[in-house]
């Protein structure tokens, strides 16, 4: 693993696999092997541990413990997710019915995929795209190792699915976490990184036509028939892959006949302060509605997370 000092803030974020076991039980198990409840950074000997206090089932531990050779880590029972990368799937609140239908986009390596799967209690259906063989691969790798029942992955091009097609006609809930730049990841882990960070000199053009690729991803999601819910996620700090990406979406045709708004801010983690830039909407009351992580002030990686919903039909309903 590489990184810079503010990698040294970050604590290292364990995701109970609740497909597989209780958090009560992961709690026992690192208290029998000598942790305490005390803080990731509370004890001389980097044993102390505790729950996250915005993010269910996720554990923080010194950044100094490695937890690559644990057995539980091993068997798939823990999931090593760092806490910003936590926060789309709790968003989409996805519902956890036999019916129930969501789409996660680009799927690998596959941490927010199990992360559905789990909040779905392995019901319904969730449909993992992901285009790139290699990391198709590895996708299917952790969601085994993660015991995900509800998924079936589809290596495919989400932008060549058909969203009139029947077999999506009952998809509600899209999850969007497509390439970036990767500029807020400071304790990266290697295989989670699609592509080298960019050296902040710039590079306009990189983030420019990686800010259309995403605006048409999200375009693309608004046109499923009965999506309600879509949330759109970089590891981006740049506001032209986050903010400026939700302004030109708002104002498309795909967000105007769908109608799609964002997801108001009470919606939308309203207990994480740290919100979106309102200098960077066009209307800067959005800003509230978007969540953003600074690395080194938040004890996670840089991130950003937006979520669009459709509007309630406005017309009478004949009778
Ligand atoms: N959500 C993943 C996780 O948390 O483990 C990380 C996703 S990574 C940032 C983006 C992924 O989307 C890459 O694996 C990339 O190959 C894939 N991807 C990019 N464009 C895609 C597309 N049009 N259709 C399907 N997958 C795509």
């Amino acid at each position: 693993q590489v990184g810079d000092a503010r990698a040294a803030q970050i604590p290292r974020y364990v995701r109970v696999n609740t497909c597989l076991w209780t958090t009560q039980a992961a709690i026992a198990y690192f208290v029998a092997k000598g942790f305490t409840l005390s803080g990731p950074f509370d004890s001389s000997n980097n044993r102390g541990f505790a729950e996250d206090p915005h993010i269910p089932n996720l554990l923080q531990f010194h950044p100094q413990i490695s937890f690559q050779e644990d057995a539980a880590y091993k068997d798939g029972r823990l999931i090593l997710q760092d806490k910003a990368s936590c926060f789309p799937a709790i968003v989409l609140d996805p519902p956890a019915t036999d019916e129930a239908t969501v789409i996660d986009a680009t799927s690998a390596p596959g941490n927010k995929t199990s992360h559905l799967s789990a909040l779905m209690k392995g019901k319904g259906t969730l449909l993992a795209f992901e285009r790139d063989r290699k990391r198709f691969s590895t996708l299917k790798m952790m969601l085994s190792k993660a015991t995900c029942k509800n998924v079936t992955t589809i290596n495919a091009d989400f932008l060549t699915t058909d969203p009139s097609d029947s077999k999506y006609a009952q998809v509600t809930h899209i999850l969007l976490d497509p390439s970036c730049s990767g500029s807020g990841i400071v304790n990266r882990l290697d295989y989670l990184l699609e592509s080298e960070q960019d050296d902040d000199t710039g590079q306009e053009d990189r983030l420019n036509k990686l800010a259309s690729f995403q605006a048409m991803m999200i375009k693309h999601a608004m046109k499923f028939p009965n999506v309600q819910r879509i949330v759109y996620s970089t590891c981006s700090i740049h506001a032209i892959e986050d903010e400026h990406v939700v302004r030109e979406v708002l104002k498309s045709d795909e967000a105007l006949s769908g109608p799609f708004r964002l997801a108001p801010a009470e919606q939308v983690l309203p207990q994480w302060t740290r919100r979106g830039l309102p200098d960077e909407m066009d209307d800067p009351d959005h800003a509230s509605s978007l969540v953003r992580c600074l690395p080194g002030e938040d004890g996670t990686n840089g991130f950003f997370v937006s979520c669009f919903i459709r509007k309630a039909s406005t017309s009478k309903r004949k009778i």
